[in-house]
């Protein structure tokens, strides 16, 4: 090359460089920005917001392919992975999407993943109804440097039926499933694809970082939080617990086996995601598929994890923007009850109890789930819960599940605030679950699905607290035939009295036999006879 080439060149390079640059640090959302939309716009914004529940004029003024900062840990950033890694095809799925936040996860896919690794990107349609994702979008996506494909469902299916749809279409060794408005930052496929290298059966998340619905600003999600749930099956973040601190060494970097996934972003090996059941196609519209999945894998000997080094932002909304055919609270009872039905043997009780109108549902029919449970041979929920949640919400083991009342009063006791730190109150026994459904554990713990009794000292009021399993305050004593309820570290009787603020409320105060300290814990017999049939005579070192 001569001089003057050269020098064309490297001038070329820093004009491109300086422009890439300067476009980070200026256009609207670059670098993962706040977008802020002046005063005279709000109104408009606001309308705007409740198409999908997000800012759209925020996402539509930010460019397709924006710029994001790189959140991941230092070690994720020099570590090496295999060249020969199984190429995946993307499957999104969406419903009504929005165009900038579907075209800005398409972008985010092609521009920061290896092409080499994808084998192409297939876009579900579930039956939306605007008018720019016909041809418009198909226009568009065929300029694109990946092949992308559009499947279009001939009706409303929901999103578990869309990505089947989506799978069945692919030719990926891997595939990876996103939400429609995910943007995926760099280096995000590698270490998801390099982990099923290494192990077939993993199914892997990436973090999922936060996309603000009001600003879309972008926020690195924590690899110091992994899936669990509540006894009403909703999904939560829990803490990483210090058992799976301890196996990784302490080393942040290694994947994170999570007892479940939040489940829209996730890669699976394509055989093995059939191998295992593919998806409950009885289950319509939204919820309860990631709880399924993640029992599954787990019960019929996959695991699931969190590889801390890949990240993918998603925008997490309060509220969803789309109808759901038949009632939002129809359709994921359905689904839930679907779930508890095939995976969580008599640990549905705690559903069920805590939500008693939900048996009135109607799931259809499960005969092909459990026959998948039977054929892949698939473990009890006891043993998910013993082996992979130990800290779940459910105990593995415990003496009552229901309501505790008191025999003087015949109010029950009352968690009414489902708030850390809120005082235990009494109220006329409903029936109704909810806030009085308490289960005395294995662990002698008085629970709800979040919180335990806690009580500090004698004539002190009785709280819920984050539940710690380090017995102290936590520790109680029913005798069934007292029926008495014993603060052991106090040695004070569970008692109804008049709290200082005038509330009826608990506080433990000296055994005196009388009726104010006698409880009836709802279930606590029957409870007893079952654990005889279930669980091993080792069982009973309580
Ligand atoms: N979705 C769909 N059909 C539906 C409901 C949802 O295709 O009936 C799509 C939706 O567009 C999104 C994905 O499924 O890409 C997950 O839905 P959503 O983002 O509403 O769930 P969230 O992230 O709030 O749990
Ligand atoms: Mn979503």
């Amino acid at each position: 090359m001569n001089n003057t080439l050269q020098l064309c060149v490297q001038v070329l390079v820093h004009v491109y460089l300086t422009a890439v640059i300067s476009r980070n640090q200026e256009g609207p959302g670059e670098m993962g920005k706040a977008v802020r939309i002046p005063k005279d716009d709000q109104e408009k914004m606001k309308e705007l917001f409740k198409i999908n529940q997000f800012n759209l004029m925020a996402s539509d003024l930010i460019a397709l392919n924006r710029s994001l900062p790189d959140v991941r840990l230092e070690g994720c950033k020099t570590k090496v992975y295999p060249d020969e890694l199984p190429n995946t095809s993307v499957v999104i799925v969406f419903h009504n999407e929005a165009w900038s936040t579907l075209l800005r996860t398409v972008y985010s896919v092609i521009n920061r993943s290896p092409h080499y690794l994808l084998s192409e990107i297939i876009l579900v349609d579930d039956a939306s109804e605007r008018d720019f994702l016909k041809m418009a979008l198909e226009n568009y996506v065929k300029n694109l440097e990946v092949p992308v494909k559009i499947i279009r469902m001939e009706q409303r299916s929901g999103l578990i039926r869309a990505r089947l749809r989506g799978a069945a279409a692919s030719k990926g060794q891997v595939i990876t499933f996103l939400d429609a408005h995910c943007e995926c930052t760099l280096g995000w496929l590698e270490p998801l694809l390099a982990r099923i290298k290494e192990s077939r059966k993993t199914v892997v998340c990436p973090i999922i970082d936060l996309i603000s619905d009001d600003n879309f600003e972008y926020t690195a999600g924590s690899d110091m939080t992994y899936g669990g749930f509540n006894w009403k099956l909703n999904f939560r973040w829990y803490p990483v617990p210090q058992r799976e601190m301890d196996r990784r060494k302490g080393d942040r970097t290694l994947p994170v086996r999570t007892p479940t996934m939040a489940g829209g972003l996730f890669s699976i090996d394509r055989n093995y995601f059939e191998e295992i059941g593919a998806y409950d196609a009885g289950m319509d519209i939204w919820g309860g598929e990631n709880l399924e999945m993640s029992f599954r894998i787990w019960q019929c000997g996959g695991s699931l994890e969190i590889v801390t080094c890949s990240h993918v932002g998603h925008v997490f909304r309060k509220a969803t923007p789309y109808t759901f055919p038949g009632g939002t609270g129809h359709v994921i009872n359905k689904n839930n009850r679907r779930l508890a039905e095939v995976w969580m043997d008599e640990f549905k009780d705690f559903f069920y109890i805590i939500s008693p109108g939900v048996v009135k549902v109607d799931y259809g029919d499960v005969s092909v789930r459990k026959a998948l449970r039977e054929n892949l041979k698939c473990k009890p929920f006891s043993w998910y819960l013993e082996n992979i949640y130990p800290d779940s919400q459910i105990p593995r083991r415990y003496y009552s599940l229901g309501e505790i009342r008191n025999v003087e009063t015949n109010q029950c006791l009352d968690n009414m605030g489902r708030k850390d730190n809120e005082k235990v109150g009494m109220f006329n026994c409903h029936g109704m679950g909810g806030n009085q459904v308490f289960s005395y554990t294995a662990e002698k713990e008085i629970r709800t699905d979040d919180f335990c009794l806690d009580v500090s000292r004698l004539s002190g009021p009785v709280i819920m607290l984050k539940c710690h399993h380090m017995r102290g305050n936590q520790l109680w004593e029913y005798d069934a035939e007292t029926h008495t309820i014993l603060h052991i570290i106090t040695q004070g009787c569970l008692t109804v009295s008049k709290l200082y603020d005038g509330s009826q409320g608990t506080t433990v105060e000296m055994c005196n036999g009388g009726p104010l300290q006698m409880w009836m814990l709802r279930n606590y017999t029957l409870l007893e006879v079952i654990r005889k049939v279930f669980y091993s005579p080792l069982d009973y070192k309580l």
